[in-house]
């Protein structure tokens, strides 16, 4: 049977590996729609490669562009063109790929509509978790983790009666075992130097502080409905193991694998079934030697506890979370800020929430909250961290 996808992010990181594998299992998949953000001439290449029926961009400009080269196809653009083809029943699994708070409206679009999803973007989750997982199951449809962690862990979980803790790896990212104070002033080049993961921008920024970690605790709680004090980190720096389960007996199960998204994304996408698909680098035990693990520093990657902390909280302290982290990411990027004023504007923004945190929100408080943090954060870097 042949399955029917879309990806939304298709010519991102995620998007881009993600039509890679599809390459390689061919006729098995048909792509229903792709969606993308300004990068026109690879989304080009990208129709004319995989002839979706239908093509989503940002604005109106670039819809007319790819109007008038691509007659045939539907193109349209921006949230309400989101919306659409989030919610074409003709797709059996949709990949969600963008990066950030943009992902929620149309996962929570294409859940409603009972369509499975594979998500790569953790923010959904981290943003509005309770309302999402809630969502998936009244409609009855599937999330299937893309990020490796939950991959290891959605493979590892032949029981989850039995589950007595999970263990996320982390690599540590490029500054594990460099001087704090380096660290702090370390320039964008050298944070975005991943030492086992290629990724986007925003994901690369977040493991070197290990903030992609705490979001990944977030994550997997909401995903495999696990008590946060039933959720250790581990550094694992070769990345090998991708992350593991304890089992009330004392088993433990662990998912390996060279570091390579086209894996999960492939597991993601064929879930239940498994394919043969794109070839990966044999997996040597004995050319891998040894594999060490350490305790997470904690004093040095304080955005780690914090984000198990804003969970733990619960209510909107995580949609604080995400927006001040994104907007300090977003201003270290463009050189406004330190790498160590990140965890600064970060702890400020998630200390001041507390008079406004909603315990139970709706989806309308998450996006307020969201766009109030976000305001506040840039007012906060102007006149307190800007370089
Ligand atoms: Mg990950």
């Amino acid at each position: 049977m042949v399955k029917r996808i879309t990806i939304l992010g298709s010519t991102g990181s995620i998007g881009t590996q993600a039509l890679q594998v599809l390459k390689v299992l061919g006729e098995k998949f048909e792509v229903i729609s792709l969606s993308a953000g300004h990068n026109i001439s690879l989304l080009t290449e990208q129709i004319k490669t995989f002839h979706p029926k239908n093509v989503c961009v940002q604005n109106i400009e670039d819809a007319k562009i790819l109007r008038e080269k691509f007659n045939k196809i539907n193109v349209v653009y921006g949230d309400s063109g989101l919306e659409e083809i989030c919610s074409d029943r003709t797709n059996d699994i949709i990949l969600v790929a963008v990066s950030g708070k943009v992902g929620l409206k149309p996962t929570l679009t294409a859940i409603k509509n009972g369509i499975n999803i594979a998500l790569a973007n953790k923010e959904t989750l981290v943003m509005a978790g309770d309302i999402v997982m809630k969502e998936a199951a009244r409609a009855k449809a599937d999330i299937i983790p893309v990020d490796s962690e939950h991959s290891a862990i959605h493979q590892c979980l032949t029981n989850k009666k039995f589950v007595r803790k999970l263990i996320i790896t982390a690599s540590g990212g490029p500054f594990l075992h460099t001087d704090i104070e380096k660290m702090k002033n370390a320039s964008v080049e050298q944070a975005l130097a991943h030492p086992r993961w290629s990724m986007g921008k925003k994901i690369t920024i977040d493991s070197a502080t290990l903030m992609n970690k705490g979001l990944e605790i977030i994550e997997a709680h909401h995903l495999f409905n696990v008590d946060y004090k039933d959720i250790k980190t581990v550094i694992h720096p070769q990345s090998v193991i991708h992350s593991a389960i304890e089992y009330i007996d004392g088993s433990i199960i662990a998912q390996l694998g060279l570091p390579s998204m086209h894996i999960p994304i492939q597991y993601a996408i064929c879930y239940p079934e498994r394919i043969a698909g794109i070839k990966t680098n044999s997996f040597d035990f004995a050319k891998i030697g040894c594999l060490t693990f350490e305790e997470p520093d904690f004093k040095k990657f304080p955005l780690l506890k914090l984000a198990e902390k804003c969970g733990m909280e619960g209510g909107t302290y995580t949609t604080c979370l995400n927006a001040a982290g994104e907007e300090a990411v977003f201003a270290f990027l463009n050189g406004k800020i330190s790498l160590g004023s990140i965890s600064d504007i970060v702890q400020e923004m998630v200390n001041n929430h507390y008079n406004n945190n909603i315990s139970q929100p709706v989806l309308d408080d998450i996006f307020e909250t969201d766009r109030i943090v976000r305001e506040q954060t840039q007012k906060l870097i102007n006149n307190k961290y800007i370089k």
